[in-house]
């Protein structure tokens, strides 16, 4: 009997002892887990599905002015009574949102952690967009001082064809008043961009009707490429978007310009549209020189050309696709590209269906 009580206490000991080190590890682990968390240089916050502080690490502390101590326990409504940045919290959207807090622009996203937890992530991206608005300002200042002289060079430059010159110092003027159109192109595109750029807003809503759009950006193809490919606008929807007009003309005026300088002599380009899951679709197909693969996720970065020489040959700045990327950005839209080096290129404009009202 006594044996059998040592060897039933020895098995509960044992027991307990499984269960401590289970407990031991339970904690470690969590140790260890908050240690990571404090070392993070994002903030989080944990908190329980109705909005009760449970943790956060320092870097929460100091982007959404909490106090580790006297904040925990409490629910994050009693923390904030200014209604914005409690509205981006509990609001339900996992994306990335921004608020500003006591002048500092912090990024947030919400997420929920199994079905008690939420974790508020944040960081704070002040110095970053202090240093991208001073970027976009010294570029558009520059591009901005450079009109005025640029236009006088291009004024005395007009001026010096009715000079008696021999055919030498023409070239050189022709020569001369070529740059100062490429400048005048590049400071020209340089300043559409920074305003793209710092309109964060969505863009506005105006019906644009589709059949012209796509037919006066086939005209301004025919004019670029004087007679030497075919254009042909295909299938129309009858539709209206609903965007900008002058962004949306600049958007598909840039896509059907650069199939024509992309694409030699006697090839054809094809402009259309059609309705898929997304949304609408305007395509601009041509049969030129193709992208390579590992080229075509590049091409709308600034100045990111695939050959340098041939693009300043046909008159690109180098900022036609950027520019287009920030258009449709601006419009829910995307920029889908389907290229085959040596085949040609299908360059495709998807609008969410939002943003387009069928004619009736
Ligand atoms: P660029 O002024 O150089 O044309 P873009 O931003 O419009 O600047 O285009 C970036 C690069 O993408 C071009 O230099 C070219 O290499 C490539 N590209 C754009 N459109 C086409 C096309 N239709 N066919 C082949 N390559 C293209």
């Amino acid at each position: 009997m006594k044996a059998s009580k040592e060897s039933r206490d020895g098995k509960e000991g044992k027991e307990e002892k499984k269960i401590l080190k289970k407990f031991e590890k339970a904690e470690e682990k969590e140790v260890r887990f908050k240690q990571t968390l404090r070392a993070l240089p994002d903030g989080v916050v944990l908190m329980s599905q109705d909005w009760e502080i449970q943790w956060l690490n320092p870097m929460a502390e100091r982007d959404l002015q909490l106090d580790a101590v006297a904040d925990i326990g409490k629910k994050i409504h009693t923390c904030y009574p200014d209604g914005d940045f409690l509205n981006k919290v509990t609001s339900g959207d996992d994306t990335l949102q921004t608020i500003t807090l006591e002048g500092r622009i912090i990024e947030i996203r919400v997420i929920s952690a199994g079905s008690k937890y939420r974790i508020l992530v944040t960081r704070d991206v002040t110095e970053q967009k202090r240093s991208e608005d001073f970027r976009r300002d010294f570029v558009a200042n520059v591009s901005h001082e450079l009109r005025t002289p640029l236009t006088v060079i291009k004024g005395f430059l007009e001026l010096a064809e009715d000079w008696p010159l021999n055919s030498q110092q023409l070239k050189h003027l022709e020569l001369m008043y070529e740059q100062v159109e490429r400048m005048g192109a590049l400071v020209n595109d340089l300043l559409t961009l920074s305003r793209l750029e710092r309109d964060s807003a969505p863009a506005a809503k105006e019906p644009i009707d589709l059949t012209a759009l796509l037919t006066d950006a086939a005209v301004d193809g025919r004019f670029i490429s004087q007679g030497h490919h075919s254009i042909v606008v295909d299938h129309i929807e009858k539709v209206n978007i609903l965007g900008d007009i002058i962004e949306m003309k600049s958007a598909v005026t840039n896509l059907v310009s650069n199939a024509v300088r992309y694409t030699p002599q006697e090839g054809s380009i094809v402009v259309s549209s059609f309705f898929n899951d997304e949304g609408l679709v305007i395509s601009v197909k041509d049969n030129g020189i193709g992208i390579a693969a590992d080229a075509i996720p590049r091409v709308t970065e600034r100045f990111y050309r695939v050959d340098k020489s041939r693009s300043r040959e046909t008159g690109g700045t180098g900022l036609g696709l950027a520019i287009v990327k920030h258009v449709l950005f601006r419009h829910q839209a995307r920029l889908k590209i389907l290229s085959e080096l040596g085949k040609g290129s299908d360059f495709q404009i998807i609008l969410p269906k939002d943003r387009v009202e069928k004619i009736v």
